[in-house]
């Protein structure tokens, strides 16, 4: 019995220091991304119906190992916060987007606002605003050229702190966005509190919107609320012809999505702007 116990137990500290090893190996390697320039960042369209004007974009980053694999950020981000390089990795994403729009704009062409996630996993408010004002200031690009996405479900874990830093965010002159909206814990009491200017529905609630009566009710619900709110709205994940067509019958009018387009290299966003008719 002693011996398989001790069995057992080698077994599991085994697994639990493998499973560390290869956590540390990942961290140690994310590291080297951030020095080594291996995160870049795609752009996915936003879209204003019934035109399909696109009136902004969502960066999202990715990683291109030096093998030539591309991470997706599902299977980075969280290590990056429970390791603390989430906050270079946002800066980093912060000040590339804005990077990029002031090179579209030296070329010549009309930009339309980027939105950037960032993540409250672990909030360093002064840390967060220096970021964004250094990305601002460091590339002439104006405040309300850049959105901020926050997810409400890390909202809600720190409401103090959320509420200094919106204000702050605020007052820099940025866009702000409830994220993944519906899917958190208090939604209704803190879009009482808060000021945002965009919410995203969260894209659960719009997959397959045409077939679910209960989806559409609580689409409709949030719509109306957001409209009432004075909140622009914009669906993610909008998939299927149908889908948009129900929202835009509900009067929702952003859209993102693979109906509309994938996240896209740098150079292929700049081609949609370029074709884009003026406004
Ligand atoms: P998110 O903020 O909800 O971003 C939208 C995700 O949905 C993106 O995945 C996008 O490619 C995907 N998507 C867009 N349209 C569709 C669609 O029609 N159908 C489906 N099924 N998916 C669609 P991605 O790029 O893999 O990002 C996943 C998540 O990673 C993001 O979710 C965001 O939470 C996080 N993330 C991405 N970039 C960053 C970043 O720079 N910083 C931080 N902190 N988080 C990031
Ligand atoms: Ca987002
Ligand atoms: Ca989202
Ligand atoms: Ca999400």
């Amino acid at each position: 019995a002693k011996q398989s116990g001790r069995g057992r137990f080698s077994y599991f500290t085994r697994s639990m220091s493998e499973r560390a090893e290869q956590r540390l190996a990942l961290e140690h390697a994310l590291r080297r991304a951030l020095q080594d320039d291996e995160l870049f960042l795609v752009y996915q369209p936003k879209f204003l119906l019934p035109g399909q004007r696109v009136f902004g974009a969502e960066a999202l980053v990715r990683w291109r190992q030096p093998d030539g694999t591309v991470v997706p950020p599902d299977q980075f981000i969280r290590l990056a916060e429970e390791s603390g390089l989430i906050h270079q990795i946002d800066e980093w994403v912060m000040l590339s987007a804005c990077r990029q729009m002031r090179a579209w704009q030296e070329a010549g062409i009309a930009i339309v606002p980027v939105s950037v996630n960032v993540s409250l996993a672990r909030l360093d408010v002064d840390r967060l605003l220096q970021g964004t004002r250094r990305a601002l200031d460091a590339t002439g690009i104006a405040a309300h050229m850049l959105e901020i996405e926050f997810t409400e479900s890390q909202m809600f874990a720190q409401q103090d702190l959320a509420r200094a830093l919106l204000a702050q965010l605020k007052e820099l002159g940025v866009s702000l966005a409830v994220d993944d909206f519906g899917t958190g814990y208090s939604s209704l009491s803190y879009l009482a509190a808060y000021e945002f200017d965009t919410l995203k529905i969260d894209r659960s609630f719009i997959h397959n919107l045409h077939e679910s009566a209960r989806h559409q009710a609580i689409v409709r619900a949030i719509i109306g609320l957001g409209h009432a709110l004075g909140y622009r709205l914009i669906a993610e994940g909008v998939e299927k012809i149908e889908d948009a067509q129900t929202l835009q019958n509900y009067g929702c009018l952003g859209m993102q999505g693979y109906f509309f387009s994938r996240p896209l290299a740098a150079e292929d966003f700049a081609a949609v702007l370029m074709n884009a008719p003026a406004p």
